[in-house]
């Protein structure tokens, strides 16, 4: 096979995996339909972008280059050098950090390497506590982490949701943590970084910015950036920035060796080449104004959204948003979120369940729902049809009848359906 016929364009592959692997090509088919069918308002979900796309499935995919540019364990690594170093550059420059590392497969990966360069087995850690919407990777007993480290978790306020920073100083001066971790899913204001920082340098602990939903914001100007007050900054790629499922991590010069090496060899071995070019599009995309346009665009949708579903009665957690992101709490509906997030499913609103701080219910059932815009507004969607959307979430959360809802859902899917 030459060059010329190898199976080197979008179409042709998908003939051959349809010639070698129907039954796969068929779910594949079912899934696109399903998304054509429905809208996606899961938080962390997105759609990548084209270039994206291609760059993931384009010839890096086969490239085994263990280590870092100039120091491969792998021969013939040249392109994929560039590649990395152009990413490296575009990450520093689009978050104005001293250091990038590219490799990370995933924000949990680059979690638990940032904690791999930071801490010792039993070192205290102060972070979110899972219950008020800390991620599994801050001090969960099923992850590494809280196997690993000694987690002590805070959490927001009864009366308004937002973070205590009082109870963050309190229990900083109390467990003397050696890193506080600030960041979490479903929390959607912006933090307050640099008080964060105050509290890290009054106990002498690391700061680590947990930032997987907020990059994107940051790199749109859209929030304030946790680079200059965290000694390390996760990233994830494939929510709000667009990329590929991944991560990265942005540090100072000083912990810049530590970062490399707790990820390359401590936590992974070869990095996906493919998605480090992958990134390296994404960062570039994020830089755009057009990138900025669409995050602004994603934040009026949300804020919309939420005031829709105040409207209905399901009470936005902190009264409203800052972000892309939406919690609501559904119990004062007399529904549980786990209700809430099939009734919304059954009318083609994609959404997940989650706790609420205080929650009364149990984490199997949950009174509350979590939604993010960013995936609709990739397909074009603004301020007047999210908030449609939230109209159409309170409709169903109320008890309304599904079908002229699902019906509405469809009809808006349609239109946007393959756009992104
Ligand atoms: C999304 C996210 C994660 C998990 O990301 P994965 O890529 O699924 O591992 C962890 N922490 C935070 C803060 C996140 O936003």
């Amino acid at each position: 096979m030459t060059v010329a016929d190898a199976p080197s364009t979008h179409w042709q592959a998908v003939e051959a995996l349809r010639a070698a692997d129907p039954l796969i090509a068929d779910l594949l088919t079912a899934e696109d339909e399903r998304r054509a069918d429905s809208l996606q308002l899961l938080a962390g979900e997105n759609l990548a972008t084209p270039a994206v796309l291609a760059a993931l499935a384009g010839p890096l995919v086969d490239k085994y280059a263990e280590g870092y540019p100039g120091r491969r364990h792998h021969t013939g690594c040249a392109p994929a050098d560039t590649v990395e170093l152009l990413a490296i550059d575009r990450a520093r420059e689009l978050f104005s950090a001293p250091h990038a590392n590219v490799q990370p497969r995933s924000a949990t990966s680059a979690v638990l390497a940032a904690y791999a360069a930071l801490l010792r087995p039993g070192d205290a850690v102060l972070a979110m506590s899972l219950e008020h919407g800390g991620h599994l990777s801050a001090g969960s007993r099923a992850n590494f982490s809280g196997r690993w480290f000694q987690f002590h978790g805070y959490g927001v306020r009864e009366e308004d949701g937002l973070i205590d920073l009082e109870q963050v100083r309190r229990l900083a001066l109390e467990h003397r943590p050696k890193a506080i971790v600030a960041g979490g899913i479903s929390y959607p204001r912006h933090l307050d970084w640099a008080a964060f920082r105050e509290i890290a340098d009054e106990v002498d602990a690391y700061l680590i910015a947990t930032a997987g939903q907020t990059a994107g914001l940051v790199a749109a100007g859209a929030a304030p950036s946790p680079v200059p007050y965290a000694d390390v900054t996760v990233v994830a790629t494939h929510k709000l920035l667009r990329g590929p499922r991944g991560g990265l991590l942005l540090c100072g010069d000083e912990l810049a060796d530590r970062i490399d090496r707790a990820v390359f060899p401590f936590c992974q071995g070869g990095a996906a080449m493919n998605e480090v070019a992958a990134k390296a599009v994404a960062l570039a995309q994020a830089a755009t104004p057009g990138f900025a346009e669409y995050v602004h665009r994603a934040v009026d949708g949300a804020r919309a959204l939420a005031a829709a579903l105040a409207a209905a009665g399901a009470a936005p957690l902190t009264g409203g948003t800052d972000t892309h992101l939406v919690t609501a709490e559904v119990g004062s509906l007399g529904l549980t979120g786990v209700e809430a997030e099939r009734r919304c499913a059954a009318a083609g609103l994609m959404l997940g369940r989650c706790a609420v701080p205080y929650d009364p219910a149990p984490p199997t059932e949950t009174s509350g729902i979590r939604l993010g815009t960013g995936g609709c507004a990739a397909q074009g969607m603004g301020e007047s049809e999210l908030g449609e959307v939230g109209e159409l979430l309170g409709r169903v959360l109320s008890g309304a009848a599904a079908e002229p809802v699902r019906a509405r859902v469809r009809e808006l899917a349609r239109a946007f359906a393959g756009r992104r």
